[in-house]
Protein backbone atom coordinates (compact mmCIF):
# COMPACT_ATOMS: atom_id res chain seq x y z
CA UNK A 1 0.00 0.00 0.00
CA UNK A 2 1.53 3.20 -0.78
CA UNK A 3 -0.33 7.20 -0.38
CA UNK A 4 0.47 9.06 -3.04
CA UNK A 5 -0.22 12.30 -0.88
CA UNK A 6 -0.03 13.65 2.00
CA UNK A 7 -2.98 13.04 4.59
CA UNK A 8 -2.26 16.49 6.48
CA UNK A 9 -5.15 18.15 7.91
CA UNK A 10 -4.60 20.55 5.06
CA UNK A 11 -4.03 18.39 1.92
CA UNK A 12 -4.75 19.29 -1.38
CA UNK A 13 -6.36 16.14 -3.47
CA UNK A 14 -7.16 17.97 -6.43
CA UNK A 15 -6.46 21.66 -7.33
CA UNK A 16 -9.35 21.27 -9.86
CA UNK A 17 -12.18 19.98 -7.14
CA UNK A 18 -14.16 21.75 -5.15
CA UNK A 19 -13.55 22.17 -1.25
CA UNK A 20 -16.58 20.10 -0.69
CA UNK A 21 -15.62 17.35 -3.15
CA UNK A 22 -12.21 17.26 -1.64
CA UNK A 23 -13.55 17.29 1.83
CA UNK A 24 -15.50 14.29 1.19
CA UNK A 25 -12.87 12.67 -0.90
CA UNK A 26 -10.85 13.11 2.48
CA UNK A 27 -13.16 12.07 4.37
CA UNK A 28 -13.31 8.78 2.72
CA UNK A 29 -10.42 8.25 2.40
CA UNK A 30 -9.91 9.00 6.08
CA UNK A 31 -12.35 6.50 6.60
CA UNK A 32 -10.55 3.71 4.59
CA UNK A 33 -7.41 4.50 6.11
CA UNK A 34 -8.57 4.35 9.47
CA UNK A 35 -9.73 1.43 9.00
CA UNK A 36 -6.72 -0.56 8.05
CA UNK A 37 -5.61 -3.36 10.23
CA UNK A 38 -1.70 -1.45 10.43
CA UNK A 39 -0.85 1.69 11.83
CA UNK A 40 -0.30 4.30 9.43
CA UNK A 41 1.23 7.66 10.49
CA UNK A 42 2.73 10.40 8.19
CA UNK A 43 5.66 12.69 9.13
CA UNK A 44 6.66 15.20 7.07
CA UNK A 45 10.33 16.48 6.11
CA UNK A 46 10.67 18.65 9.25
CA UNK A 47 9.79 15.10 11.67
CA UNK A 48 6.22 16.84 12.28
CA UNK A 49 3.41 13.72 12.41
CA UNK A 50 0.96 15.24 9.91
CA UNK A 51 -1.46 12.11 10.09
CA UNK A 52 -1.82 8.75 12.65
CA UNK A 53 -4.75 6.37 12.44
CA UNK A 54 -6.27 4.88 15.22
CA UNK A 55 -3.94 1.59 14.90
CA UNK A 56 -1.06 3.83 14.95
CA UNK A 57 -2.16 5.75 18.25
CA UNK A 58 -2.77 2.20 20.18
CA UNK A 59 0.46 0.07 18.60
CA UNK A 60 3.09 2.55 18.60
CA UNK A 61 2.32 5.29 21.00
CA UNK A 62 2.27 5.15 24.59
CA UNK A 63 0.39 9.06 25.10
CA UNK A 64 -1.91 9.84 22.69
CA UNK A 65 -0.70 10.97 19.56
CA UNK A 66 -1.52 14.70 17.93
CA UNK A 67 -1.09 15.70 14.58
CA UNK A 68 1.32 18.50 14.28
CA UNK A 69 3.35 17.22 16.86
CA UNK A 70 7.38 16.76 16.93
CA UNK A 71 8.57 13.03 16.07
CA UNK A 72 11.10 14.05 19.02
CA UNK A 73 8.64 14.30 20.89
CA UNK A 74 6.17 11.65 20.52
CA UNK A 75 7.54 8.70 22.64
CA UNK A 76 9.27 8.51 25.42
CA UNK A 77 12.86 8.36 25.87
CA UNK A 78 13.83 4.77 26.13
CA UNK A 79 11.66 4.24 22.83
CA UNK A 80 13.51 6.61 20.72
CA UNK A 81 16.58 4.76 21.15
CA UNK A 82 16.95 3.03 17.46
CA UNK A 83 13.45 3.70 16.32
CA UNK A 84 13.73 7.46 16.05
CA UNK A 85 17.51 7.74 14.85
CA UNK A 86 15.64 5.08 12.05
CA UNK A 87 12.60 7.04 11.41
CA UNK A 88 14.44 10.17 11.00
CA UNK A 89 16.89 8.65 8.51
CA UNK A 90 13.74 7.27 6.64
CA UNK A 91 12.42 10.90 5.81
CA UNK A 92 15.75 11.74 3.57
CA UNK A 93 15.86 7.95 2.23
CA UNK A 94 14.76 7.35 -1.52
CA UNK A 95 13.56 3.61 -1.16
CA UNK A 96 11.24 1.80 1.36
CA UNK A 97 12.95 0.68 4.48
CA UNK A 98 11.72 -1.66 7.11
CA UNK A 99 12.43 -2.10 11.01
CA UNK A 100 11.68 -5.12 13.43
CA UNK A 101 11.61 -3.05 16.53
CA UNK A 102 10.58 -3.35 20.15
CA UNK A 103 8.31 -1.05 22.27
CA UNK A 104 9.65 -1.53 25.45
CA UNK A 105 6.34 0.27 27.52
CA UNK A 106 4.18 -1.90 25.61
CA UNK A 107 6.06 -4.91 25.28
CA UNK A 108 4.87 -5.56 21.87
CA UNK A 109 7.20 -5.99 18.68
CA UNK A 110 6.43 -4.09 15.75
CA UNK A 111 7.25 -4.25 12.18
CA UNK A 112 8.20 -0.28 10.27
CA UNK A 113 8.16 0.10 7.32
CA UNK A 114 8.48 3.72 6.03
CA UNK A 115 7.92 4.49 2.41
CA UNK A 116 8.82 7.63 1.03
CA UNK A 117 5.88 9.63 -0.17
CA UNK A 118 7.42 12.89 -1.80
CA UNK A 119 8.90 15.33 1.01
CA UNK A 120 6.89 13.23 3.78
CA UNK A 121 7.83 9.77 4.76
CA UNK A 122 4.73 7.16 5.88
CA UNK A 123 5.02 4.58 8.51
CA UNK A 124 3.23 1.89 8.03
CA UNK A 125 3.50 -0.13 11.16
CA UNK A 126 2.09 -3.82 12.07
CA UNK A 127 1.76 -6.25 15.17
CA UNK A 128 4.43 -8.82 14.96
CA UNK A 129 4.40 -9.92 18.82
CA UNK A 130 2.82 -13.57 18.16
CA UNK A 131 4.86 -14.14 15.20
CA UNK A 132 8.13 -12.78 17.01
CA UNK A 133 7.38 -15.52 19.99
CA UNK A 134 6.78 -18.07 17.50
CA UNK A 135 9.99 -16.98 15.21
CA UNK A 136 11.59 -17.00 18.71
CA UNK A 137 10.61 -20.28 19.69
CA UNK A 138 11.37 -22.13 16.75
CA UNK A 139 14.73 -20.30 17.50
CA UNK A 140 14.99 -21.73 20.91
CA UNK A 141 14.03 -25.34 19.64
CA UNK A 142 16.60 -25.27 17.11
CA UNK A 143 19.21 -23.85 19.56
CA UNK A 144 18.05 -26.60 21.88
CA UNK A 145 18.75 -29.44 19.47
CA UNK A 146 22.16 -27.95 18.46
CA UNK A 147 22.74 -27.28 21.98
CA UNK A 148 21.87 -31.59 22.08
CA UNK A 149 23.84 -32.99 20.03
CA UNK A 150 26.91 -30.48 21.36
CA UNK A 151 26.14 -30.32 24.84
CA UNK A 152 26.02 -32.93 27.24
CA UNK A 153 22.03 -32.50 29.29
CA UNK A 154 23.25 -33.87 32.63
CA UNK A 155 26.62 -32.05 33.44
CA UNK A 156 26.12 -28.99 30.74
CA UNK A 157 29.84 -29.77 29.48
CA UNK A 158 30.21 -29.98 26.02
CA UNK A 159 30.04 -33.54 24.39
CA UNK A 160 32.44 -35.27 22.16
CA UNK A 161 31.40 -33.83 19.06
CA UNK A 162 31.70 -30.20 20.96
CA UNK A 163 34.93 -31.40 22.55
CA UNK A 164 36.52 -33.02 19.30
CA UNK A 165 35.57 -29.58 17.81
CA UNK A 166 37.41 -27.02 20.35
CA UNK A 167 40.53 -29.46 20.41
CA UNK A 168 41.13 -29.64 16.74
CA UNK A 169 40.98 -26.09 16.80
CA UNK A 170 43.18 -25.41 19.60
CA UNK A 171 45.58 -28.16 17.76
CA UNK A 172 45.33 -26.41 14.43
CA UNK A 173 46.14 -22.79 16.50
CA UNK A 174 48.96 -21.15 14.30
CA UNK A 175 50.93 -20.18 17.83
CA UNK A 176 52.39 -24.26 18.34
CA UNK A 177 51.72 -24.80 21.86
CA UNK A 178 52.39 -27.79 24.22
CA UNK A 179 48.81 -29.42 24.91
CA UNK A 180 48.09 -31.52 27.70
CA UNK A 181 44.82 -34.18 27.51
CA UNK A 182 43.49 -35.75 30.19
CA UNK A 183 41.02 -38.54 29.77
CA UNK A 184 39.73 -39.25 33.30
CA UNK A 185 37.20 -42.12 34.45
CA UNK A 186 35.73 -42.34 37.74
CA UNK A 187 36.58 -45.32 39.74
CA UNK A 188 33.40 -46.66 41.99
CA UNK A 189 30.94 -44.57 39.78
CA UNK A 190 28.96 -47.95 39.34
CA UNK A 191 28.64 -48.39 43.55
CA UNK A 192 26.87 -45.13 43.85
CA UNK A 193 24.51 -45.54 41.51
CA UNK A 194 23.73 -49.12 42.95
CA UNK A 195 23.53 -48.21 46.44
CA UNK A 196 22.27 -44.28 46.50
CA UNK A 197 20.63 -44.64 42.87
CA UNK A 198 20.72 -43.41 39.68
CA UNK A 199 19.12 -39.76 40.99
CA UNK A 200 22.57 -39.53 43.44
CA UNK A 201 24.75 -40.51 40.82
CA UNK A 202 23.63 -37.95 38.38
CA UNK A 203 23.67 -35.56 41.31
CA UNK A 204 27.28 -36.49 41.41
CA UNK A 205 28.34 -36.27 37.93
CA UNK A 206 26.83 -33.01 38.05
CA UNK A 207 29.04 -32.01 40.65
CA UNK A 208 32.20 -33.91 39.23
CA UNK A 209 31.31 -31.36 36.11
CA UNK A 210 31.55 -28.90 37.95
CA UNK A 211 34.64 -29.26 39.48
CA UNK A 212 36.68 -29.88 36.04
CA UNK A 213 34.95 -26.92 34.59
CA UNK A 214 36.79 -25.42 37.16
CA UNK A 215 39.76 -27.12 36.36
CA UNK A 216 40.42 -25.73 32.56
CA UNK A 217 39.43 -22.94 30.11
CA UNK A 218 35.42 -22.76 28.77
CA UNK A 219 34.70 -25.36 26.65
CA UNK A 220 38.13 -27.81 27.43
CA UNK A 221 36.02 -29.64 29.78
CA UNK A 222 33.33 -32.71 28.07
CA UNK A 223 31.49 -35.60 28.96
CA UNK A 224 32.27 -38.50 26.90
CA UNK A 225 29.47 -40.46 28.66
CA UNK A 226 28.99 -42.55 31.50
CA UNK A 227 31.25 -41.40 34.13
CA UNK A 228 34.13 -40.44 31.49
CA UNK A 229 35.16 -36.76 31.10
CA UNK A 230 37.57 -35.86 28.78
CA UNK A 231 39.87 -32.28 29.40
CA UNK A 232 42.75 -30.26 27.48
CA UNK A 233 45.25 -27.71 29.07
CA UNK A 234 47.74 -25.60 27.59
CA UNK A 235 50.93 -26.48 29.45
CA UNK A 236 54.56 -24.35 29.55
CA UNK A 237 56.55 -27.51 29.54
CA UNK A 238 56.45 -31.29 29.26
CA UNK A 239 57.72 -31.29 32.85
CA UNK A 240 54.92 -29.73 34.34
CA UNK A 241 52.00 -32.21 33.55
CA UNK A 242 53.05 -34.59 36.53
CA UNK A 243 52.30 -31.78 38.51
CA UNK A 244 48.99 -30.94 36.92
CA UNK A 245 48.04 -34.54 36.49
CA UNK A 246 48.19 -34.83 40.74
CA UNK A 247 46.67 -31.25 40.78
CA UNK A 248 43.73 -33.19 38.59
CA UNK A 249 43.42 -35.88 40.57
CA UNK A 250 43.43 -33.79 43.95
CA UNK A 251 39.73 -32.48 42.73
CA UNK A 252 38.88 -36.29 43.80
CA UNK A 253 40.23 -35.83 47.05
CA UNK A 254 37.94 -33.84 48.60
CA UNK A 255 34.47 -35.57 49.14
CA UNK A 256 31.70 -34.42 46.98
CA UNK A 257 28.02 -34.38 49.12
CA UNK A 258 25.46 -35.87 47.44
CA UNK A 259 21.72 -35.40 49.28
CA UNK A 260 23.39 -35.08 52.05
CA UNK A 261 25.92 -38.12 52.67
CA UNK A 262 29.88 -37.56 51.89
CA UNK A 263 30.94 -39.34 48.56
CA UNK A 264 34.70 -40.07 48.13
CA UNK A 265 35.22 -41.12 44.81
CA UNK A 266 38.71 -41.31 43.09
CA UNK A 267 39.71 -40.92 39.22
CA UNK A 268 41.58 -42.68 36.79
CA UNK A 269 43.42 -40.27 34.23
CA UNK A 270 45.23 -41.36 31.04
CA UNK A 271 47.21 -38.19 29.69
CA UNK A 272 48.55 -37.38 26.68
CA UNK A 273 50.71 -34.96 25.38
CA UNK A 274 50.50 -32.75 21.85
CA UNK A 275 53.05 -30.92 20.69
CA UNK A 276 52.74 -31.16 17.16
CA UNK A 277 50.85 -28.86 15.08
CA UNK A 278 48.09 -30.88 13.23
CA UNK A 279 48.07 -33.65 15.66
CA UNK A 280 44.66 -35.89 14.78
CA UNK A 281 42.44 -34.82 18.08
CA UNK A 282 40.53 -37.75 17.36
CA UNK A 283 44.06 -39.78 17.56
CA UNK A 284 45.12 -38.14 20.44
CA UNK A 285 41.42 -38.62 22.31
CA UNK A 286 42.56 -42.31 21.54
CA UNK A 287 45.95 -42.11 23.22
CA UNK A 288 44.78 -40.81 26.36
CA UNK A 289 42.11 -43.69 26.35
CA UNK A 290 45.12 -45.84 26.31
CA UNK A 291 46.98 -44.39 29.14
CA UNK A 292 43.59 -44.59 31.03
CA UNK A 293 43.30 -48.07 31.04
CA UNK A 294 47.13 -48.26 31.63
CA UNK A 295 45.78 -45.97 35.02
CA UNK A 296 43.02 -48.69 35.59
CA UNK A 297 44.45 -51.86 35.70
CA UNK A 298 47.95 -50.25 37.35
CA UNK A 299 45.66 -49.73 40.63
CA UNK A 300 43.03 -47.29 39.58
CA UNK A 301 43.10 -43.87 41.42
CA UNK A 302 46.54 -42.73 39.64
CA UNK A 303 47.16 -41.16 36.53
CA UNK A 304 49.43 -42.79 33.51
CA UNK A 305 51.16 -40.73 30.88
CA UNK A 306 50.89 -42.45 27.10
CA UNK A 307 54.02 -44.20 26.00
CA UNK A 308 54.22 -45.77 22.39
CA UNK A 309 54.33 -49.04 24.41
CA UNK A 310 51.26 -48.57 25.56
CA UNK A 311 49.98 -48.23 22.18
CA UNK A 312 51.85 -51.66 21.10
CA UNK A 313 50.16 -53.32 23.62
CA UNK A 314 46.90 -52.24 22.80
CA UNK A 315 47.66 -53.50 19.21
CA UNK A 316 49.27 -56.55 20.72
CA UNK A 317 45.57 -57.59 22.55
CA UNK A 318 43.92 -56.51 19.55
CA UNK A 319 45.64 -58.94 17.32
CA UNK A 320 45.01 -61.78 19.80
CA UNK A 321 41.71 -61.48 19.57
CA UNK A 322 41.31 -61.69 16.40
CA UNK A 323 43.77 -64.73 16.66
CA UNK A 324 41.24 -66.11 19.38
CA UNK A 325 37.91 -66.06 17.31
CA UNK A 326 40.00 -67.26 14.33
CA UNK A 327 40.88 -70.10 16.53
CA UNK A 328 37.65 -70.79 18.05
CA UNK A 329 35.44 -70.86 14.57
CA UNK A 330 38.90 -73.65 13.32
CA UNK A 331 38.41 -75.08 16.50
CA UNK A 332 42.06 -75.33 17.88
CA UNK A 333 41.33 -75.08 21.50
CA UNK A 334 41.48 -78.28 23.33
CA UNK A 335 42.15 -79.27 26.59
CA UNK A 336 45.19 -80.04 29.01
CA UNK A 337 45.06 -82.32 32.22
CA UNK A 338 47.35 -81.68 35.29
CA UNK A 339 47.28 -84.50 37.81
CA UNK A 340 46.15 -83.66 41.28
CA UNK A 341 48.31 -85.71 43.86
CA UNK A 342 46.97 -87.11 47.06
CA UNK A 343 49.94 -85.45 49.51
CA UNK A 344 49.30 -88.54 52.18
CA UNK A 345 49.09 -91.61 49.87
CA UNK A 346 50.63 -90.42 46.73
CA UNK A 347 48.11 -91.08 44.15
CA UNK A 348 46.64 -89.12 41.53
CA UNK A 349 43.56 -88.02 42.90
CA UNK A 350 42.05 -85.82 40.37
CA UNK A 351 42.82 -83.92 37.17
CA UNK A 352 42.75 -79.93 37.02
CA UNK A 353 41.57 -79.23 33.05
CA UNK A 354 43.30 -76.24 31.81
CA UNK A 355 42.32 -75.02 28.43
CA UNK A 356 45.02 -75.05 25.56
CA UNK A 357 45.40 -74.02 21.65
CA UNK A 358 47.45 -75.56 19.17
CA UNK A 359 47.66 -71.75 17.27
CA UNK A 360 51.28 -70.72 17.19
CA UNK A 361 49.91 -66.47 18.32
CA UNK A 362 47.85 -67.80 20.99
CA UNK A 363 50.14 -70.61 22.60
CA UNK A 364 52.73 -67.92 23.42
CA UNK A 365 50.64 -65.40 25.20
CA UNK A 366 49.83 -66.24 28.93
CA UNK A 367 46.79 -68.03 29.12
CA UNK A 368 45.61 -65.80 31.48
CA UNK A 369 45.70 -63.10 29.68
CA UNK A 370 44.01 -64.78 26.74
CA UNK A 371 41.77 -65.63 29.75
CA UNK A 372 40.61 -61.98 30.15
CA UNK A 373 40.22 -61.21 26.13
CA UNK A 374 37.48 -63.99 25.90
CA UNK A 375 36.09 -62.67 28.57
CA UNK A 376 35.97 -58.64 27.67
CA UNK A 377 34.71 -60.54 23.79
CA UNK A 378 32.29 -62.71 25.81
CA UNK A 379 33.85 -65.92 23.90
CA UNK A 380 34.53 -67.04 27.39
CA UNK A 381 31.45 -68.45 27.23
CA UNK A 382 31.67 -70.88 24.22
CA UNK A 383 35.61 -71.89 25.45
CA UNK A 384 34.11 -72.23 28.84
CA UNK A 385 31.16 -75.07 27.36
CA UNK A 386 34.00 -76.10 25.02
CA UNK A 387 36.12 -77.11 28.50
CA UNK A 388 33.38 -78.45 30.24
CA UNK A 389 32.26 -80.73 27.38
CA UNK A 390 35.23 -82.15 26.69
CA UNK A 391 36.88 -82.40 30.29
CA UNK A 392 34.06 -84.26 31.61
CA UNK A 393 33.70 -86.82 28.61
CA UNK A 394 37.49 -87.32 29.55
CA UNK A 395 37.17 -87.61 33.29
CA UNK A 396 34.00 -90.01 32.66
CA UNK A 397 36.80 -92.92 31.22
CA UNK A 398 39.06 -92.40 34.51
CA UNK A 399 38.55 -94.89 37.71
CA UNK A 400 35.57 -93.50 39.91
CA UNK A 401 37.37 -92.38 42.90
CA UNK A 402 39.21 -89.55 40.56
CA UNK A 403 37.59 -86.10 40.42
CA UNK A 404 37.83 -83.75 37.77
CA UNK A 405 38.35 -79.78 38.14
CA UNK A 406 37.43 -77.27 35.98
CA UNK A 407 37.80 -73.19 36.39
CA UNK A 408 35.16 -71.14 35.58
CA UNK A 409 35.02 -67.93 35.19
CA UNK A 410 33.02 -64.57 36.51
CA UNK A 411 31.51 -63.83 33.11
CA UNK A 412 30.07 -67.41 32.31
CA UNK A 413 27.91 -66.42 35.52
CA UNK A 414 26.48 -63.74 34.08
CA UNK A 415 23.77 -65.16 31.17
CA UNK A 416 22.42 -67.39 33.99
CA UNK A 417 23.22 -70.52 31.44
CA UNK A 418 26.05 -72.35 33.98
CA UNK A 419 23.98 -74.65 35.06
CA UNK A 420 22.19 -75.66 32.38
CA UNK A 421 26.04 -76.19 30.55
CA UNK A 422 26.82 -78.09 32.82
CA UNK A 423 23.92 -80.34 33.13
CA UNK A 424 24.51 -80.75 30.05
CA UNK A 425 28.12 -81.86 30.11
CA UNK A 426 27.31 -83.93 32.80
CA UNK A 427 24.38 -86.02 31.10
CA UNK A 428 26.45 -86.07 27.96
CA UNK A 429 29.43 -87.56 29.66
CA UNK A 430 28.09 -89.91 32.32
CA UNK A 431 30.07 -88.16 34.48
CA UNK A 432 28.57 -88.10 38.74
CA UNK A 433 28.12 -84.75 39.57
CA UNK A 434 30.34 -85.38 42.71
CA UNK A 435 32.99 -85.55 40.44
CA UNK A 436 33.40 -82.26 39.43
CA UNK A 437 34.82 -79.93 40.87
CA UNK A 438 34.26 -76.29 39.87
CA UNK A 439 37.01 -73.67 40.71
CA UNK A 440 36.11 -69.94 40.99
CA UNK A 441 38.15 -67.05 41.87
CA UNK A 442 36.91 -63.94 44.02
CA UNK A 443 36.32 -62.46 40.67
CA UNK A 444 33.00 -63.99 40.75
CA UNK A 445 30.52 -61.60 42.59
CA UNK A 446 29.35 -63.17 46.11
CA UNK A 447 27.65 -60.57 47.89
CA UNK A 448 23.88 -61.74 49.31
CA UNK A 449 21.07 -61.65 46.57
CA UNK A 450 23.61 -62.10 43.68
CA UNK A 451 22.64 -64.35 40.74
CA UNK A 452 26.03 -65.76 41.41
CA UNK A 453 25.47 -66.94 44.80
CA UNK A 454 21.98 -68.88 43.75
CA UNK A 455 23.60 -70.23 40.83
CA UNK A 456 26.41 -71.57 43.06
CA UNK A 457 23.65 -73.11 45.52
CA UNK A 458 21.89 -74.75 42.55
CA UNK A 459 25.20 -76.28 41.27
CA UNK A 460 25.63 -77.79 45.07
CA UNK A 461 22.13 -78.89 44.45
CA UNK A 462 23.28 -80.99 41.76
CA UNK A 463 26.05 -82.95 43.72
CA UNK A 464 28.79 -80.31 41.98
CA UNK A 465 32.05 -79.13 44.30
CA UNK A 466 32.84 -75.52 44.75
CA UNK A 467 36.60 -74.87 45.23
CA UNK A 468 38.20 -71.47 45.87
CA UNK A 469 41.04 -70.94 43.70
CA UNK A 470 44.11 -68.67 43.92
CA UNK A 471 43.43 -68.18 47.69
CA UNK A 472 45.26 -65.56 48.99
CA UNK A 473 45.33 -62.99 46.02
CA UNK A 474 41.96 -61.20 46.15
CA UNK A 475 41.51 -58.15 48.26
CA UNK A 476 38.82 -60.31 50.42
CA UNK A 477 39.38 -63.63 50.55
CA UNK A 478 38.29 -64.20 54.22
CA UNK A 479 35.55 -62.06 53.72
CA UNK A 480 34.53 -64.20 50.54
CA UNK A 481 34.94 -67.38 52.62
CA UNK A 482 31.93 -66.52 54.67
CA UNK A 483 29.61 -65.40 51.50
CA UNK A 484 29.87 -68.74 50.31
CA UNK A 485 30.11 -72.65 51.89
CA UNK A 486 32.90 -73.60 49.13
CA UNK A 487 33.86 -77.18 49.52
CA UNK A 488 37.50 -77.04 49.53
CA UNK A 489 40.23 -74.11 48.70
CA UNK A 490 43.54 -73.65 47.18
CA UNK A 491 45.85 -71.65 48.10
CA UNK A 492 47.97 -69.79 45.19
CA UNK A 493 50.69 -70.55 43.93
CA UNK A 494 52.73 -67.39 44.39
CA UNK A 495 53.12 -68.38 48.77
CA UNK A 496 54.86 -72.02 47.63
CA UNK A 497 57.14 -70.69 45.29
CA UNK A 498 58.21 -67.98 47.32
CA UNK A 499 58.84 -70.74 49.98
CA UNK A 500 62.50 -70.22 50.36
CA UNK A 501 62.95 -67.09 50.02
CA UNK A 502 60.16 -65.52 51.96
CA UNK A 503 59.88 -67.23 55.56
CA UNK A 504 56.65 -65.10 56.39
CA UNK A 505 55.14 -67.22 53.16
CA UNK A 506 55.27 -70.43 55.35
CA UNK A 507 52.85 -68.83 57.91
CA UNK A 508 50.77 -67.77 55.82
CA UNK A 509 50.47 -71.26 54.13
CA UNK A 510 50.27 -72.69 57.18
CA UNK A 511 47.20 -70.32 58.43
CA UNK A 512 45.31 -70.84 55.65
CA UNK A 513 45.61 -74.52 55.88
CA UNK A 514 44.27 -74.57 59.41
CA UNK A 515 41.40 -72.39 58.10
CA UNK A 516 40.47 -74.84 55.65
CA UNK A 517 40.55 -77.44 58.54
CA UNK A 518 38.94 -75.06 60.87
CA UNK A 519 35.96 -74.55 58.05
CA UNK A 520 35.64 -78.42 57.27
CA UNK A 521 37.44 -77.52 53.63
CA UNK A 522 39.32 -79.87 51.66
CA UNK A 523 42.94 -77.69 51.39
CA UNK A 524 44.66 -77.83 47.84
CA UNK A 525 47.66 -76.35 46.99
CA UNK A 526 49.57 -75.44 43.56
CA UNK A 527 52.51 -74.74 42.23
CA UNK A 528 54.71 -77.63 43.56
CA UNK A 529 57.74 -77.34 42.11
CA UNK A 530 60.64 -79.49 44.37
CA UNK A 531 60.31 -82.00 46.81
CA UNK A 532 60.64 -79.48 50.02
CA UNK A 533 57.36 -77.20 48.65
CA UNK A 534 55.57 -81.03 48.77
CA UNK A 535 56.80 -81.95 52.17
CA UNK A 536 56.14 -78.47 53.72
CA UNK A 537 53.15 -78.23 52.27
CA UNK A 538 51.52 -82.00 53.58
CA UNK A 539 53.36 -80.70 56.94
CA UNK A 540 50.50 -77.50 57.30
CA UNK A 541 47.92 -80.13 56.35
CA UNK A 542 47.57 -79.33 52.74
CA UNK A 543 45.59 -82.79 51.54
CA UNK A 544 45.99 -81.91 47.72
CA UNK A 545 48.96 -80.93 45.39
CA UNK A 546 49.70 -80.20 41.84
CA UNK A 547 52.39 -78.60 40.42
CA UNK A 548 55.84 -79.56 37.72
CA UNK A 549 57.17 -81.36 40.69
CA UNK A 550 54.64 -83.84 39.73
CA UNK A 551 53.24 -83.70 35.90
CA UNK A 552 53.06 -80.66 34.03
CA UNK A 553 49.53 -80.58 32.16
CA UNK A 554 48.72 -83.60 30.13
CA UNK A 555 47.55 -84.39 26.91
CA UNK A 556 43.80 -86.58 27.33
CA UNK A 557 45.95 -89.70 26.26
CA UNK A 558 48.48 -89.42 28.60
CA UNK A 559 46.29 -88.71 31.72
CA UNK A 560 44.07 -91.29 30.95
CA UNK A 561 47.25 -93.60 30.52
CA UNK A 562 48.38 -92.28 34.44
CA UNK A 563 44.82 -92.34 35.61
CA UNK A 564 44.22 -96.09 34.59
CA UNK A 565 47.46 -97.32 35.92
CA UNK A 566 46.66 -95.38 38.89
CA UNK A 567 49.84 -93.65 39.23
CA UNK A 568 51.70 -93.01 42.42
CA UNK A 569 54.44 -90.80 43.45
CA UNK A 570 56.63 -91.40 46.33
CA UNK A 571 56.25 -88.25 47.95
CA UNK A 572 59.21 -88.84 50.43
CA UNK A 573 61.73 -90.00 47.78
CA UNK A 574 60.61 -87.55 44.47
CA UNK A 575 63.45 -85.41 43.42
CA UNK A 576 63.10 -82.28 40.39
CA UNK A 577 63.39 -84.11 37.25
CA UNK A 578 60.64 -86.75 37.69
CA UNK A 579 58.69 -84.17 36.16
CA UNK A 580 55.81 -85.88 33.95
CA UNK A 581 56.60 -83.52 30.64
CA UNK A 582 54.30 -83.23 27.75
CA UNK A 583 55.26 -80.58 24.64
CA UNK A 584 52.52 -78.73 23.90
CA UNK A 585 50.50 -79.46 20.77
CA UNK A 586 50.82 -76.38 18.41
CA UNK A 587 50.52 -76.03 14.76
P1 LIG B 1 44.93 -71.85 37.77
O1 LIG B 1 43.52 -72.30 37.76
O2 LIG B 1 45.47 -71.36 39.04
O3 LIG B 1 45.77 -73.01 37.15
C1 LIG B 1 47.01 -73.36 37.57
C2 LIG B 1 48.05 -72.75 36.72
O4 LIG B 1 49.30 -73.02 37.28
C3 LIG B 1 48.10 -73.35 35.32
O5 LIG B 1 48.52 -72.32 34.44
C4 LIG B 1 49.19 -74.36 35.44
O6 LIG B 1 49.79 -74.71 34.21
C5 LIG B 1 50.14 -73.63 36.33
N1 LIG B 1 51.01 -74.53 37.07
C6 LIG B 1 50.78 -75.79 37.44
N2 LIG B 1 51.81 -76.26 38.15
C7 LIG B 1 52.71 -75.28 38.22
C8 LIG B 1 54.01 -75.17 38.83
O7 LIG B 1 54.52 -76.07 39.45
N3 LIG B 1 54.65 -73.99 38.71
C9 LIG B 1 54.10 -72.96 38.03
N4 LIG B 1 54.80 -71.83 37.94
N5 LIG B 1 52.89 -73.02 37.44
C10 LIG B 1 52.21 -74.18 37.54
P2 LIG B 1 47.87 -72.10 33.08
O8 LIG B 1 47.52 -73.40 32.47
O9 LIG B 1 48.72 -71.18 32.33
O10 LIG B 1 46.54 -71.42 33.50
C11 LIG B 1 46.54 -70.14 34.02
C12 LIG B 1 45.20 -69.77 34.54
O11 LIG B 1 44.27 -69.66 33.48
C13 LIG B 1 44.59 -70.79 35.44
O12 LIG B 1 45.10 -70.64 36.70
C14 LIG B 1 43.14 -70.45 35.37
O13 LIG B 1 42.85 -69.36 36.22
C15 LIG B 1 43.01 -69.98 33.96
N6 LIG B 1 42.44 -71.07 33.17
C16 LIG B 1 43.01 -72.14 32.65
N7 LIG B 1 42.11 -72.88 31.97
C17 LIG B 1 40.93 -72.26 32.10
C18 LIG B 1 39.60 -72.51 31.62
O14 LIG B 1 39.30 -73.53 30.98
N8 LIG B 1 38.63 -71.60 31.96
C19 LIG B 1 38.92 -70.51 32.69
N9 LIG B 1 37.92 -69.67 32.96
N10 LIG B 1 40.13 -70.23 33.14
C20 LIG B 1 41.13 -71.09 32.85
MG1 LIG C 1 42.43 -73.37 38.77
MG1 LIG D 1 45.16 -71.14 40.79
Amino acid sequence: MSIPVSLGANAALDPQWTDAEQSAELQTLRTIVDSATDGIMVIDHGGKLTYYNSVAQQQVAPNSLEEGQLLASLLPEGGRIGFFPWIERSLGAAVERRLKVHLPWSDRWIEVRACPAGSNVVLFSRDVTAEHARETESRRSLNRLTRAVRVDALTGLGNRAAFLERLSAELAAAEPRLLALFYVDLDGFKDVNDTLGHRSGDQLLQKVGRRLRKFCADGAACRFGGDEFGIFRPIEARADVEALSEALLAQFRRPFVVDGAQILLGASVGVTLASRQAVDAEELIRSADVALYRAKTEGRNTFRIFDQGMADSIARRWRLKVALKRALLRRLFYVAYQPIVDLQSGYVAGFEALLRCRDKQLSSAPLTELIELAEETGEIEQIGELVLRTSCAAAAAWPPEMFLSVNVSSVQFRSGQLRSVIEAALQASGLAAERLHIEITETVPLAANDSASAQLDSLRELGVRILLDDFGTGFASLTYLRAFPFDGLKLDRSFVSHFSAEPETHVIARAVGAIAHGLGLRAFSEGVETKEHARALKRKGYRFAQGFLFAEPLSETSANELAQARFRWDIDALEIGTVLQEANEVV
